[in-house]
């Protein structure tokens, strides 16, 4: 397996861009190949019975949803990008949620939360652990104070995202590390819409980063991942129980190599999407039409200062609202020309959804349906991708205007 060892040249010191192309591959030893192989195998094959041994002993090597090459790869260049001693990459972010959640919390456990997250993964802490007996406690961490406020003996951790889903705003990780530590909590945080090309959270006081790799990470919108980063003795905690035998939930190689291949114009990509973005909220911002924009890097934004701290630039995500509401908000995106309707967002092509009038659809299949705690029913989400920026502003002043 020494295939993909880290190559000798890969040396401390080296840039974040150099690193997400480079890191921990070497062509000599993969036949040359200049990209990595992708390795489709579901078990491994040896030679005696020592050799097998040998491969168990590594932490179990024998089969593909303990190790891969490919993914193995990806796990390190993760790692060194989010400057963690360790990664475990799965088949979603919600794997990852799960893989987390279920290894490192027991019945009677309580984590805390903020008010405001993915809203699959507020399903998970309102329906799903529950049924398994352990409390999500939901808090406001705009201002941090209040996780004091519900503390409990039982308290074990304390998840948040930060740039949040769907609004885009920002929390104060060190904030929030702070108290948590001092309370002997365990700091989750989901760092989705930052990457760490952006980002790096364990650098605040975080313990474990959650990724969803469908989002920035991979970057095209060609498929689903997740990745869990922290310490060593955490993140093998969660490979060998969560991944192993609880979820099962493995990331194709395929799926890897893919991830692999998007990550190396990470930087590139980041540094587009973000600003647009600005330019686009400044447009927002200005337009008589708009009520309110929610984009931390605009310098009118009440958290403008947390963001610059543990950010190095604004992303592609912003949320904001029309004057007309709810009603103008979906004729709004019903005039769209060039704009693509869609849910998720960190792609190329720039997406925006309307999260008030698919909780009003699903109504008529799933009645609990209801919109997040905190976003209103006028609230647009916008995931600013690689395309022109005239084209874009042009695109979204002609909707503007027909209103
Ligand atoms: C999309 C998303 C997730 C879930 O990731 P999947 O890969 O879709 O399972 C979790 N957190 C945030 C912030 C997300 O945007």
């Amino acid at each position: 397996m020494a295939a993909l060892e880290q190559k000798a040249s890969d040396e401390p010191g080296l840039g974040f861009s150099t690193r997400a192309i480079h890191h921990g591959y070497d062509p000599a030893l993969n036949a040359r190949a200049l990209s990595p192989p992708i390795h489709m195998t579901s078990t491994f094959a040896f030679d005696g019975v020592a050799e097998m041994d040998a491969a168990a002993a590594l932490g179990g090597r024998l089969y593909a949803r303990e190790y891969n090459p490919t993914t193995a790869l990806l796990e390190s260049r993760l790692a060194n990008l989010e400057g963690a001693e360790d990664a475990v990459v799965l088949a979603s972010g919600m794997a990852a949620f799960a893989a987390f959640s279920l290894s490192l919390l027991s019945q009677g456990d309580e984590l805390i939360v903020h008010r405001m997250l993915y809203s699959n993964t507020t399903t998970m802490t309102e329906q799903g652990l529950p049924r398994f007996g352990i409390n999500a406690v939901p808090v406001d961490l705009r201002n941090p104070a209040n996780l004091d406020t519900v503390l409990t003996p039982r308290s074990k951790g304390v998840y948040f995202e930060t740039p949040v889903n769907p609004t885009g705003d920002v929390l104060d990780i060190e904030a929030i590390a702070h108290r948590a530590r001092q309370a002997g909590l365990l700091v989750i945080v989901d760092g989705t819409f930052a990457s760490p090309a952006l980002q790096r959270p364990l650098q605040h006081g975080a313990d474990i980063v959650l990724h969803s790799l469908t989002k920035y990470i991979s970057g095209h919108g060609d498929l689903l991942g997740g990745a869990l980063l922290g310490t060593h003795g955490l993140i093998e905690k969660i490979r060998d129980r969560g991944l192993r035998y609880i979820t099962g939930a493995v990331l194709s190689p395929m799926a890897s190599s893919l991830i692999l291949r998007g990550m190396k114009t990470l930087p590139l990509r980041m540094d587009r999407h973000g600003s647009t973005a600005l330019a686009i909220a400044r447009m927002l911002e200005a337009h008589p039409a708009v009520a309110w924009v929610n984009y931390p890097f605009l310098a009118s934004h009440a958290r403008h200062s947390i963001a610059k701290r543990q950010m190095s630039a604004g992303t592609g995500m912003l949320s904001f609202g029309l004057r007309g509401g709810f009603e103008a908000a979906r004729r709004f995106l019903d005039n769209l020309k060039l704009i693509t309707l869609a849910v998720s967002l960190g792609d190329v092509e720039t997406l925006i959804f309307h999260p008030a009038s698919l909780v009003r659809a699903r109504l008529a299949v799933r009645p609990e349906a209801r919109l997040q705690r905190g976003v209103e029913d006028d609230l647009i989400r916008l995931s600013v991708g690689l395309e022109d920026q005239a084209d874009l502003l042009r695109d979204l002043e002609q909707s503007l205007s027909r209103l």
